[in-house]
């Protein structure tokens, strides 16, 4: 992908944010004028060219820089900007053509905001000086791969990793105490447990949304709250999550990157644990393209979920803040993330899963699945990786109500792919689809059910939440 290509994302370069000195706003010109036709260059100031196949990730509308998002589909173009293809599915392809899969498992920092609009030429002389130019060259012309790998990594990682984040591509188990929530101790005794969602309001009025915590609590073990879904503005999950805790139910709290900043996201888990929120989901959130107009950003900016689950594994492991600042009573927190088996090649899935898992997802909530049999290959992935045992599997499962429900969730949904023989079993049930609806999510549970390294269901209502009751039910999950 890089080589000057007609079809590449060409977007606007960053400016500085202040006036620079004139021999470094020479060499920024410089570097545009080279990184610009060859690589679609931005300066975004954080250069990852190296551990991207030379590909660069700023090419992705999103901006992100851990990976593809859960509307990957490499069959069709990116869902937030439609003349191109993923961005980082290239990227992928590539690393994995040359050996340097590796690379794609280190969690990589959120853009130092002071650097964006600058060159980096300059970091990379300053750090080969540091290390030793006859040393770095002799290294890197070295046959022997590890040496070369050490001495590439001695510039390089310095610079891509700063000391504020020091990102690696390491698990790190989460501490072996008590089970901070009852999600996370029934995972842990080996239960098969259920859990749902709740549509947050579109007004400040709860009782709708009581009644409909009421009417799921007795059936499940967790709630979700959607942040924003869709990218539609509704009643918060913060507020939705207090909620169902005053009523006496066990909330999740959603939080999506696309409305989030590092230090929004910091406050707000801190205050969220602080009035008895546990259970943390950190999703990248629909693209605002998909919501209503007028459209809003379209970059995610400031952070996207992997990094989101690192920066709250270090505030609940290492009482400390991203900026370093220590301080007592950590969030006790139990952390997921959303997954998309099936997005693109569940061997590229399982790769990030596989990052979002080192970063510090203890669970995992799955996209919609309508294909059950498909799920074993992508298990299959996360097990040769050795991760199926370091993480909780919920599956995602909807009841549909209607054909156009199936239609809308296959064409505007990021991820979700409705089979054919879905479709054709909806659409031929006329007025007895929500019947058919509720037999296909009995089948996909029943399926789950008997498969190795699945934990449980989460039951997305799609805002038909007394439909619950009967599915739990009538599938033998009941509590
Ligand atoms: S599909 Fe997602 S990850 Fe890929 S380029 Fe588009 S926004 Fe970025």
């Amino acid at each position: 992908m890089s080589g000057i290509k007609p079809a590449r994302r060409w977007q606007p370069a960053f400016f500085p944010f202040k006036k620079e000195s004139f021999g470094k706003r020479l060499l920024a010109k410089v570097e545009i004028c080279v990184k610009g036709p060859l690589f679609g260059c931005r300066m975004c100031g954080n250069c990852l060219l190296q551990e991207t196949a030379l590909i660069c990730p700023m090419e992705c509308p999103k901006g992100l820089r851990n990976g593809p998002c859960g509307g990957i589909n490499p069959e069709k173009n990116c869902y937030v900007d439609e003349t191109r293809k993923c961005i980082w599915y290239a990227i992928y392809k590539r690393a994995l053509k040359t050996g340097r899969e590796d690379t794609l498992l280190e969690v990589l920092p959120p853009l130092d905001w002071n650097k964006v609009g600058t060159e980096t030429w300059g970091d990379v002389v300053r750090q080969v000086r540091k290390v030793g130019t006859g040393k770095f060259i002799g290294g890197i012309l070295s046959g022997d791969t590890v040496k070369r790998t050490e001495v590439w990594d001695s510039v390089f990682k310095t610079i891509r990793q700063p000391e504020w984040w020091h990102g690696d591509s390491e698990y790190h188990a989460a501490p072996s105490g008590e089970p901070v929530s009852d999600l996370e101790r029934r995972f842990r005794e080996g239960k098969f447990v259920v859990a749902t969602e709740v549509t947050p309001p579109l007004g400040a009025g709860t009782d709708k949304l009581i009644r409909d915590i009421g009417s799921v609590k007795p059936y499940v073990t967790a709630i979700n709250f959607t942040d924003s879904s869709s990218a539609r503005p509704k009643m918060s999950s913060i507020a939705c999550c207090k909620v169902a805790i005053d009523q006496g139910s066990e909330p999740v709290f959603q939080v999506a990157a696309r409305d989030t900043t590092r230090t929004g996201l910091q406050s707000t888990i801190i205050g969220a644990n602080a009035i008895g929120i546990k259970n943390i989901l950190c999703i990248t959130g629909d693209n605002s393209v998909i919501g209503p107009s007028p459209t809003s950003n379209m970059n995610l900016l400031d952070i996207d979920s992997v990094q989101m689950l690192w920066i709250i594994r270090k505030m609940r492991d290492d009482g400390a803040y991203l900026d370093g600042r220590t301080f007592k009573n950590p969030p006790k927190v139990f952390i997921g993330a959303a997954t998309s088996p099936f997005a693109s090649d569940p061997v590229l899935q399982a790769i990030k899963d596989h990052k979002k898992i080192n970063a510090g997802a203890q669970f995992f909530q799955t996209n919609l699945i309508f294909e059950p049999e498909k799920l074993d290959f992508w298990l299959e992935q996360l097990d040769k990786r050795n991760i199926l045992n370091k993480v909780f599997i919920l599956i995602g499962v909807a009841p549909l109500k209607s054909f156009k429900i199936a239609q809308y969730l296959h064409t505007n949904i990021p991820g979700v792919s409705m089979p054919e023989k879905i479709m054709k079993r909806m659409e031929k049930a006329g007025e007895s689809a929500p019947e058919e609806g509720v037999q296909i999510a009995l089948e996909v549970i029943d399926s789950v059910k008997k498969k190795q390294g699945i934990n449980g269901i989460h039951i997305m209502t799609l805002s038909w939440e007394s439909i619950v009751q009967r599915i739990v039910t009538e599938s033998g999950l009941c509590k």
